[in-house]
């Protein structure tokens, strides 16, 4: 027997539920006999009906896990919980709003068990149905990202894989706070398959991302897989330097020559400003790294469970 497990981190999602578990169901039935399934569903402190819910699908079905969170802790804590539970061979990560459809776990599954991966990615190739400032920022982010740090983050990589337990034990070895799953997961390495698919769009409920939550978690991801912020600080500053090295050799030498006609005020001002501007936002990119620190420093746990339906 191989046994798959599938992790669904949950927050409000009582709309979208019944759906994908009607859905998920449809799709594990085209799994091979010899496949057992366990469905572990993490609600992440959600202040509706979630909880009972899936409450009620575990009477229908013994195939059914959950683990309830005191509060929201975030996606991210949601799918640490559910790797550190997962007693599957397989492990499989999706959205409870069958934004990552359960049709192509068959193939994710062919990929792992029958081929030479140790897991299967997925990105989505288009972002019909978003924003277009959303869709422009986040190619922006990957642009940015991918210049600072040594390994690929793949440009629309979803949060949904499938990988082989030994993918699971390499990205729960790292305990890190602040956690950016996207990037852990590109960070592990290992032989991965990607496959593409194009932007389905929620079934119902609302999306949990607002622009200003997403902007905070870009900003994560960047502190979270490279220093360079602060570096290009330095950056900026000894070229500062430089140039007011240049200037002040200049102006010596008009003074020297023209005299000194006391003008140059307006000018004056705007420098004290951008320089000043300069000076506040590398403080704040160090300010950045610190408060990350801080947080990685004090230990605290990733999630809180208040109750749950396995060991
Ligand atoms: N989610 C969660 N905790 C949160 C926010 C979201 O567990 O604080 C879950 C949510 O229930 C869903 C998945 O993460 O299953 C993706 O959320 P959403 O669909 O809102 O994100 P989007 O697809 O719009 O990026
Ligand atoms: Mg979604």
């Amino acid at each position: 027997m191989e046994k798959i497990s599938i992790l669904i981190p949950c927050y409000n999602e009582e709309k979208a539920l019944p759906l994908f578990y009607d859905e998920l169901i449809k799709n594990i039935k085209k799994f091979p006999q010899n496949v057992e399934f366990e469905i572990l569903f993490i609600n992440d402190g959600s202040k509706d009906n979630t909880l009972n819910i899936i409450k009620e699908l575990k009477n229908k079905n013994n195939q059914i896990q959950y683990i309830s969170f005191s509060r929201n802790f975030g996606k991210e804590a949601a799918i640490f919980a559910g790797l550190e539970n997962a007693t599957g061979d397989y492990i499989t990560l999706m959205d409870a709003d069958l934004q990552d459809p359960p049709s192509l776990l068959l193939e994710m599954y062919n990929y792992v068990s029958k081929e030479n991966y140790d897991a299967v990615g997925t990105r989505r190739v288009n972002r019909k149905g978003e924003p277009v400032v959303r869709s422009f920022f986040s190619k922006l982010f990957y642009k940015l990202i991918n210049k600072m740090t040594s390994f690929e983050m793949v440009d629309g990589a979803r949060d949904f894989v499938f990988m082989k337990r030994n993918v699971l034990e390499a990205i729960i070895s790292l305990k890190e706070y602040n956690r950016y799953s996207k990037g852990l997961f590109s960070f592990v390495g290992f032989n991965v398959k990607w496959i593409e698919y194009k932007n389905i769009p929620r079934v119902a409920g609302k999306t949990k991302w607002s622009f200003w939550k997403l902007t905070k978690y870009a900003l994560e991801g960047i502190t979270a897989f490279s220093t360079a912020p602060l570096i290009l600080s330095s950056i900026i500053g000894l070229f500062f330097c430089v140039v007011s090295f240049l200037l002040i050799i200049a102006i010596i030498f008009k003074t020297l020559i023209l005299g000194d006609p006391t003008s140059g005020w307006p000018s004056l001002v705007c420098i004290i400003f951008m320089v000043s501007g300069i000076q506040l936002f590398s403080l704040g990119i160090i300010g950045q790294y610190l408060s990350k620190t801080y947080l990685e420093v004090k230990q605290r746990p990733i999630y809180i469970v208040k109750e749950k339906s396995i060991k």
